[in-house]
């Protein structure tokens, strides 16, 4: 963690720096109060704070970690985007997603993605970094300010792929469980898929968070190894088989199952027969497949199925005994697809 910003500690933490900067514990959970309940955006604002205390803490450059928003998207069904700006100039990207019930945050755990999936807007720029966890923990409150809600979801589906950043990941989502008090069984992770992670993350979760929780979202998006590798090229080293193979692992070490996400591209991997190969693939899997209508963006060849087709799709699996849902778009008139109000930003400005 990065030593001057407090976001992202628990209330023990700050209890310790609070104690290590010569003052009482209970100091530290003012801060705590002020931080995630109240929302606080800089030390100095904490007014219950010994006034020349923070005043040395301006001046040591201890900082509460929140992000600047420079932009802010309200699409005709408030679904809410945000561009946000980190403290060395990168620019991420979060959604506010509500509904009646729900108000779900779509956070990023990396600055732009490494990973190059050929329908994404965030591949095509690459990777600059991974964000620290007070960058994603400032996601889901920069939200609940803009909507003035309290988020009740959380998925990590934002730019980046989360399993390249795991620790801190899973350290925002400690905070997001314990400090935000957002149940880890509405919390999701996504992943593409990165060879020896799954493992690595259910070992990691179980020592930082007691039990894995959280759902893992394995997003597969293609029925065979060939077309997986079109669509995803870094899939060419983490074989099909090999990724289910330690997603059975991922659920025995864990005990959640594992569910995946199917992105739906017209007339590449949307006909009858890939949704029977997919049914096939993931027999005895007990799986639920969240299937996702692509969300056109410039540059690109892909497009989006018709409805029936994706009906069409949708009921081989359901005959086949795959519980399976759809996903609906949100938000489509403010560019929603992951990653492209940055690069239109970034565009912009540059
Ligand atoms: S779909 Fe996800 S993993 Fe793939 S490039 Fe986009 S952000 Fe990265």
């Amino acid at each position: 963690m990065v030593r001057d910003v407090l976001l992202g500690r628990s209330t023990t933490e700050l209890e310790d720096w609070a104690i290590a900067q010569g003052q009482n514990a209970f100091r530290g959970r003012q801060i705590y109060d002020w931080i995630y309940n109240k929302g606080v955006k800089s030390l100095t604002d904490i007014t219950v704070l010994p006034k020349q205390w923070r005043v040395e803490l301006d001046a040591q450059n201890f900082r509460v970690g929140r992000l600047r928003c420079i932009r802010r998207f309200v699409a005709s069904d408030a679904t809410t985007k945000l561009l946000l700006a980190t403290d060395d100039g990168e620019i991420i990207e979060t959604v506010g997603i509500p509904t009646n019930q729900r108000l779900t945050v779509c956070v990023s755990s990396q600055v732009g993605c490494p990973m190059a999936c050929r329908f994404c807007a965030t591949g095509k720029g690459g990777l600059q970094r991974s964000l620290a966890t007070h960058e994603i923990v400032d996601q889901v409150l920069s939200v609940r300010e803009a909507m003035d809600r309290r988020p009740s979801h959380i998925v990590f589906m934002g730019m980046g792929e989360p399993l390249l950043n795991s620790e801190m990941v899973l350290e925002s989502i400690r905070c997001f469980n314990i400090d935000l008090g957002i149940s880890q069984r509405r919390i999701t992770v996504s992943t593409i898929g990165v060879p020896k992670t799954l493992p690595q993350l259910a070992e990691l979760a179980i020592k930082k968070l007691g039990r894995a929780q959280f759902t893992l979202a394995v997003s597969l998006h293609a029925p065979n190894q060939r077309l997986r590798e079109e669509l995803i090229p870094t899939a060419h080293s983490y074989p099909y088989d090999a990724l289910l193979s330690d997603c059975h692992h991922y659920l025995s070490m864990t005990g959640r199952r594992v569910s995946f996400e199917y992105i739906l591209l017209k007339e590449l991997n949307d006909r009858p027969e890939h949704a029977a190969e997919l049914a096939d693939r993931l027999g005895g899997f007990q799986s639920h497949i969240n299937l996702i209508a692509y969300n056109p963006i410039e540059e690109q060849e892909f497009k989006r199925p018709a409805l029936r087709r994706i009906e069409a799709f949708r009921r081989v699996l359901e005959r086949r005994g795959v519980a399976v849902s759809l996903r609906v778009s949100r938000g489509l008139d403010q560019n929603a697809a992951c990653g492209q109000l940055r690069r239109q930003h970034v565009a912009e400005v540059s």
